[in-house]
């Protein structure tokens, strides 16, 4: 960590999360400098983007990331997806997708979020183009046709920071958004997900499983160790009472939902549950602040596509600046250009994700029949499966150099 900031930045990013840590390590590629201010200390085990959750990366995203530099240490600490499994309870119809259907090695992989802080922070400690600044906390955040003035608490006293572009990637639940006065159009799915890592009695073999059941989704992803990330999706008022059961009753009531695929359920991991919102910022920027990750946009967790578009956020807007001067990285022409790149991508990944927690969370008999002709007709359809790969893969947004394959 920098010891005490500069008076200005060309460019700084408020929250080290997932997303801000993508997006310092993607500027210095570009050769531009930034300031990051991240509320906890990278090995807090409070610190909420790098957890004890898992996030499927596609084949788009580790290409973005290897792109960043975390080839080697991301290939060990990741587990690859080579087929993904999608099953409904209860009824016949599945589809499956395999890696070497679509000639690629791998449709993507798994990592857990604090592994992957871990090696954020190893390259970033790497990196004299980033000013590191933890635990600190932006409270407050002005901007004039010239430049952002932000004001920031640190241990040793607030301090004045000025910059000519602020990137918000501080999360879904962002005053500073607030502040700037940019609404959300905001969906509460009243559902919250089950998180934990689980072991099963036979070997998953790279294979994802995607279930829907009566009372919502459940992925089951595979990690290293032949251990399985559990991502769990039930009303609320379910909850408590599936975290307040035994290790054993877990495992049961997991098994009953995801049929005897993988044997019975040999460890259960510790549980927690997260809320599931829709949110969407009106618009990603005003002024000099633009917003990315998160604070742009956030997703139902079943299609795990969250980070992937946040990642998404990060290849764009760090190509759009490497394009201009110092000067023009807050200008409205450079921020929209970002903005209007961003569209299409973000308004269709909202769109399916909801879609799809809607159409797989609702018990209606003739609702549950299409989605049964729905998983068979994927099955059976090579180019339905292809448009769904290719989605799944991330490579339906492709045209950002950082997502493309090395030739
Ligand atoms: C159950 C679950 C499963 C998921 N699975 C997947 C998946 O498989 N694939 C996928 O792509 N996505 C998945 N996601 C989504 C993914 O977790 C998010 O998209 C990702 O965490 C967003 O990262 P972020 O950096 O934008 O925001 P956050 O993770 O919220 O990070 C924000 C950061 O900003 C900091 N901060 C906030 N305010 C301030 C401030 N004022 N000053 C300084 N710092 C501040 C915080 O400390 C934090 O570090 C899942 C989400 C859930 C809930």
């Amino acid at each position: 960590m920098t010891a005490k900031p500069k008076e200005k930045y060309p460019v700084v990013i408020v929250g080290g999360g997932m997303a801000g840590a993508s997006l310092a390590l993607a500027l210095a590629r570009q050769g531009i400098a930034c300031a990051v201010f991240e509320a906890f200390a990278a090995d807090t085990p409070s610190q909420p983007s790098f957890d004890d959750r898992t996030v499927a990366l596609s084949a788009a995203s580790l290409n973005i990331l290897r792109h960043l530099g975390l080839n080697d240490n991301l290939l060990r600490a990741a587990e690859p997806i080579e087929q993904i499994h999608v099953s409904e309870q209860g009824h016949i119809g599945f589809s499956r997708l395999n890696a070497a259907d679509f000639k690629v090695e791998q449709l993507g992989a798994v990592i857990e979020n604090w592994q992957l802080g871990k090696i954020l922070h190893q390259a970033i400690d790497q990196q004299e183009l980033i000013d590191w600044f933890a635990p600190t906390k932006v409270v407050d955040l002005e901007q004039s046709s010239e430049q952002a003035e932000l004001r920031i608490e640190t241990a040793d006293g607030d301090v004045g920071v000025k910059a000519s572009l602020v990137i918000l990637a501080d999360g879904a639940r962002s005053p500073l958004r607030e502040s700037l006065h940019i609404d959300c159009e905001q969906r509460d799915f009243g559902t919250s997900a089950i998180v934990c890592n689980v072991a099963t009695q036979q070997p998953h073999q790279g294979c994802a499983f995607e279930r829907f059941t009566q009372h919502g989704p459940l992925a089951l992803l595979p990690l290293t160790q032949n251990r399985m990330a559990l991502v769990w999706s039930k009303p609320n008022e379910q909850i408590e009472p599936y975290l307040s059961l035994s290790e054993s009753d877990f495992a049961k009531a997991l098994e009953s939902e995801l049929g005897a695929r993988l044997g019975s359920i040999t460890k259960v991991g510790k549980c927690s549950a997260f809320p599931l919102v829709q949110l969407k910022a009106e618009t990603l920027f005003r002024g000099r602040c633009v917003l990315i990750g998160n604070a742009a946009q956030s997703l139902h967790p079943i299609a795990g596509q969250g980070f992937n578009l946040g990642l998404r956020d990060v290849a764009y807007l760090s190509q759009c600046l490497g394009q201009v001067d110092d000067e023009d990285y807050g200008s409205y022409s450079t921020l929209r250009q970002y903005a209007e790149q961003r569209q299409t991508d973000r308004e269709q990944a909202l769109w399916v994700t909801e879609s799809l927690a809607r159409l797989f969370s609702n018990p209606w008999a003739p609702l549950a029949l299409s989605r049964n002709v729905l998983l068979k007709g994927l099955d059976l359809a090579p180019f339905a499966k292809g448009v769904f790969a290719q989605q799944a893969m991330g490579f339906n947004f492709n045209n950002s150099e950082l997502a493309a394959n090395d030739e």
